[in-house]
């Protein structure tokens, strides 16, 4: 598995106070950090290991933390909280410098106000509530991204909040060094799927890079038969196989998908990609279209767009790292065919192939079809339908002077099998209805082809596009083409002011 190691990596808690209220003062405070991060780690509910990087008290302590964080590896992300009143010009240098995803986390140590014995001693330690605000003003004077979190620390629906912007730090971490290999270009002429890399790189993080086919086609020299054999046997224990004679001509399809398989990681290991295209009309040397391989690879965590579209297989790869070990899976998936059908109206999700096996509702089936485009051999690929329930389809697109992600929640319906299309599938309606949800989606831009999740909300691309500073375009149960229309003017002359001040 192409992971990211959630163990490896740790999120900085730094605690604002200064020492106007004396040395004991600083101990409370040091000590109910320290059990308040420790909390926070025994909940269970955090992915990222929570690390107390002490109290500051002055401009140098917070600055010397924040160029501490940018230059450690393992910190994917800062979080802080102000126990005391912590004048925030202290703060200036430090937020300037930092580099990696903030969280402001306004929470107090005791839970209920203790009625009884409160005094003023009390209050003079325990002041987040107007220290918090303090804070907040200058993070928002600075315009500085940040995520916002209000609740008490002992709470699961706190740490859940804080559990989604750690695992978008995750995926935000991961795509900084993300290499992601083009074999073969774009599909000629299509608009949506191009973009400037350069931009792209800069703003998001991860580089794109061509890769000639023929380098899988040279690695496939080498697999040796051993090898195709041991794949093939973990085909046959993990997907219906019946389909497949062995000794048919369908067999030897599946024997060639698994060396194409076997040529096509090796290639992303050796080069470090995270994220791969394809296009079925650069295969010179291949067999067949990697169907098989590339729903593999993608279960793998390795992001995936067909046609040459990069910019949805890094969001892919995003997704996966941002889910990891939750549930229900996601994949690359394609609106591929309309169903009118009322309050049911819905839209097939699907690809030639390409469709990764994490979100099946039953145990895939291994075919070989032919198909009727890119002139190559019947390509060997699962056929499932897919799991039912809420998830959320996104795409990122370039709009020239920004990048802008569209995320829609949507509902996935039982699909029906497709005897004469062995294809996978989903089937969803878009929320608010089929003809709100594709008719914003087609106002805002959006691709054919999207980055699909179950186990993800709106709440995790919310915090992604607050860390990337781009633009975010959401359709849920509460849109209408009115103000959505109206988002998207707003929104055109906000890039095009922030741009002419930056
Ligand atoms: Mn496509």
């Amino acid at each position: 598995m192409l992971n990211f190691d959630f163990n490896a990596h740790e999120i900085w808690f730094v605690t604002g106070a200064q020492l106007l209220y004396g040395g004991d003062a600083v101990k409370h405070v040091d000590a109910h950090s320290n059990e308040m991060v420790k909390g926070l780690n025994d909940s269970g509910k955090l992915p990222v290991k929570v690390v107390y990087k002490g109290t500051v008290n002055s401009s140098a302590e917070v600055t010397a933390t924040m160029k501490a964080a940018n230059n450690e590896a393992k910190c994917i992300g800062v979080m802080t909280w102000m126990h005391t009143f912590s004048p925030a010009k202290m703060w200036i240098h430090g937020l300037q410098q930092l580099k990696k995803p903030l969280l402001h986390f306004h929470t107090q140590f005791n839970k209920e106000i203790p009625w009884d014995t409160m005094d003023m001693d009390f209050m003079n330690l325990n002041q987040s509530a107007h220290g918090d605000r303090e804070f907040g003003h200058i993070v928002s004077r600075m315009r500085k991204a940040c995520k916002v979190v209000v609740g008490h620390w002992q709470d699961p629906k706190t740490q859940e909040k804080i559990a989604v912007w750690q695992r978008v730090c995750a995926g935000w971490a991961d795509a900084q060094d993300m290499l992601l290999i083009r074999l073969g270009d774009q599909m000629n002429n299509v608009a949506v799927t191009d973009g400037d890399k350069v931009e792209a790189e800069m703003c998001l993080g991860y580089h794109v890079d061509f890769c000639n086919i023929a380098k899988v086609r040279d690695y496939q020299n080498d697999v040796t038969d051993a090898q195709i054999k041991e794949l093939v046997d973990v085909y046959k224990k993990e997907y219906d196989c019946s389909a497949i004679k062995d000794g048919s001509a369908e067999y030897e399809q599946v024997v060639k998908a698994a060396r194409i398989e076997i040529a096509l990681r090796r290639l992303l290991k050796e080069t470090g990609a995270k994220a791969f295209t394809t296009h079925f009309d650069n295969l010179d040397g291949i067999d067949q279209l990697p169907g098989l391989a590339c729903q593999r690879l993608m279960a793998e965590g390795y992001g995936f767009g067909a046609e040459g579209d990069w910019k949805t297989a890094a969001l892919a790869r995003t997704m996966y790292v941002m889910g990891q070990g939750l549930p229900k899976g996601c994949s690359f998936l394609e609106d591929y065919t309309l169903n009118f059908d009322g309050a049911n109206s819905a839209i097939l999700q699907a690809h030639m192939l390409e469709v990764s096996p994490m979100i099946a509702e039953h145990k895939p089936k291994l075919e070989v079809h032919k198909l009727g485009i890119g002139g190559k051999n019947p390509p060997a690929r699962l056929v499932f339908t897919s799991k039912q329930g809420e998830g959320v389809a996104s795409t990122v697109v370039d709009m020239g002077n920004r990048f802008r992600l569209i995320v829609n929640k949507v509902d996935c319906i039982k699909s029906k099998p497709l005897p004469k299309l062995p294809v996978a599938s989903a089937l969803w309606i878009p929320r608010p209805n089929f003809e709100v949800g594709a008719g914003a989606w087609i106002i805002g831009g959006g691709t054919h082809h999207s980055a699909f999740s179950y186990d993800l909300t709106v709440e995790y691309w919310q915090d992604y596009a607050e860390i990337a500073g781009i633009e975010m375009l959401t359709i849920d149960e509460n849109t209408t083409i009115d103000s959505f229309k109206k988002d998207i003017r707003i929104n055109e002359v906000y890039y095009m002011l922030s741009k002419a001040l930056q």
